[in-house]
């Protein structure tokens, strides 16, 4: 017998069947999904495979019995938020999968401290309006927000809209609960700031997607309320303007930059235009559209010292036109543009990329990359927009015949570009299975050897989310691999 009480044969040697038998036994009929009742249970943004079970666990003593099960029975598992990533992290052929949805729960917001802690299958919204119930902020801000999951947002390291002011989610994330492979409960749920006690357990599974264990809670960072959010629509004419706004905002502002979100013009012009709901804020003839926001304590003085420093950057001849939002809905209307990215299908199927790069590479990077389509497809679209306030950007491509040998090329065209200019294959999503076949050109050897020899310490028989992030170790480095 072993902790739930019931009889594991020896590890490995059990079929589907037993498993769901073992998993239903331990977690509850109405916990375990399989067959058809997965498939109308979940549908995702990217490939989820067809798991052999789906369990819902209640609380983390279920999480660790249906890893142990799955420990026992040599079968891998894989977490499920909410099922926003697009690199197939998710994807569970073959495996059973875990989603958090059941734990949901803001177990304690605390304003003296700053902290809240929060069940990982809370989503992203819920956890920012319970932060604003208490006069206090949850800064993480992007579009899946309805959706992703505080332990997805971990998992991925997401990013969004205000990294350059509060950084990405391994920034916001103070303590973490996780389940590891073997069902042990690793609690290092620690609501301190500053914590100098050896490893940083914590953010060892910030961006790990899942690999090495399962997030079943975190203490979250919160700040005070900033009601004086200010929101331009701002043209510029070139790159330098770009990167030059950027650093006068950061250094002008005294800290309040919270968005710098860059529209390349064919962005732009799909946002604008029909069967586009948005229309134009500023003339379609200028060479790049940023959305500036600034967020501080005082409405008032905020507003003014904005419009000043705006003013003034128009004066020098740096900012070429400029709207301020006038009222909350005016600042809806202008991050409505910015979001509607989903505009960018009007150019037909097409390839979706994020990537990051310094700053500075950004428009050699994208000049580069058009003129090397351009003179293997005449005439391919693509559209350029981003958080280019920290360095990361959509690249959209159009994938032609949309064939998989095209879609190869062009991903082999894109990722070797960013490889050559020092960047990373990826800002946002993470490497899942998609991106697996590229690390290589943003990791050295040594990172992913060292990578290895983690996965392996913590999770030895390759069963949490297998395939995902790292290529397998060679069979000779039984132990992971050499550094
Ligand atoms: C419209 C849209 C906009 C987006 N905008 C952004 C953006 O601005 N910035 C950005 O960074 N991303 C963005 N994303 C990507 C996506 O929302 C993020 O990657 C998000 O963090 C995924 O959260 P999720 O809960 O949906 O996780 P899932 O998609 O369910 O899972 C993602 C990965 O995390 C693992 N995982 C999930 N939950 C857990 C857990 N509890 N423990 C361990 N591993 C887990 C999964 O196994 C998988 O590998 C966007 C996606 C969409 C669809």
């Amino acid at each position: 017998m072993d902790n739930d009480g019931f009889h594991l044969s020896a590890r490995g040697s059990l079929g589907n069947a037993a498993i769901e038998k073992l998993l239903r036994a331990a977690l509850g009929d109405q916990a375990v999904l399989t067959g058809e009742a997965v498939t109308e249970f979940a549908s995702g943004w990217s490939d989820l495979g067809a798991p052999v079970a789906l369990v819902r666990p209640a609380d983390t003593d279920q999480v660790a019995a249906a890893a142990r099960i799955c420990h026992q029975a040599g079968i891998p598992m894989v977490p499920w938020g909410g099922r926003t990533g697009l690199v197939a992290g998710a994807c569970a052929d073959g495996a059973v999968a875990i989603s958090l949805d059941r734990m949901n729960r803001i177990e304690e917001v605390d304003p003296v401290d700053g902290v809240m802690l929060v069940q990982a299958g809370c989503v992203v919204a819920t956890a920012c309006e319970a932060a604003e119930q208490v006069d206090m902020f949850f800064p993480l801000d992007l579009g899946s927000r309805g959706s992703a999951t505080i332990g997805g947002v971990i998992s991925t390291n997401a990013g969004g809209n205000r990294v350059v002011r509060f950084g990405m989610t391994r920034q916001l994330v103070l303590g973490i609960e996780v389940v590891l492979a073997d069902g042990t409960v690793l609690s290092s749920l620690h609501p301190l700031i500053k914590n100098n006690t050896g490893y940083d357990l914590t953010q060892l599974f910030c961006g790990a997607e899942g690999t090495l264990g399962i997030v079943t809670r975190a203490v979250l960072r919160l700040r005070p309320a900033m009601p004086g959010r200010n929101v331009a629509f701002v043209a510029v004419e070139d790159f330098n303007c770009v990167t030059r706004l950027l650093r006068r905002l950061e250094s002008r502002l005294g800290g309040q930059l919270s968005a710098f979100e860059v529209m390349w013009p064919e962005y732009y012009h799909l946002v604008t235009t029909p069967p586009a709901l948005g229309r134009p804020v500023l003339a379609h003839s200028h060479g790049y559209y940023i959305l500036v926001e600034t967020m501080g304590a005082d409405r008032g003085e905020d507003a003014s010292h904005f419009e000043t420093v705006l003013a003034s950057a128009m004066e020098e001849g740096l900012v070429s036109d400029a709207v301020i939002a006038k009222s909350e809905a005016e600042a809806a209307r202008m991050w409505a543009l910015r979001d509607d990215g989903e505009q960018v299908g009007r150019i037909g199927p097409y390839l979706p990329f994020d990537v990051s790069l310094r700053v500075s590479r950004i428009a050699p990077f994208v000049a580069e990359l058009r003129a090397g389509l351009e003179l293997q497809w005449p005439g391919k679209q693509s559209v350029v927009f981003g958080h280019v306030g920290d360095g990361n950007i959509h690249l959209v491509i159009a994938a032609g015949d949309n064939s998989a040998a095209q879609r190869e090329a062009i991903t082999d065209i894109v990722l070797n570009l960013v490889g050559k200019y020092e960047g990373s294959i990826s800002a946002e999503h993470g490497i899942g299975l998609d991106k697996l076949p590229y690390l290589h050109l943003s990791r050295s050897p040594q990172e992913i050897a060292a990578m290895q020899r983690i996965k392996h310490a913590l999770d030895p028989d390759n069963i949490m989310n297998p395939g995902k992030v790292l290529p397998a170790p060679c069979p000779s480095d039984a132990g992971g691999a050499a550094l």
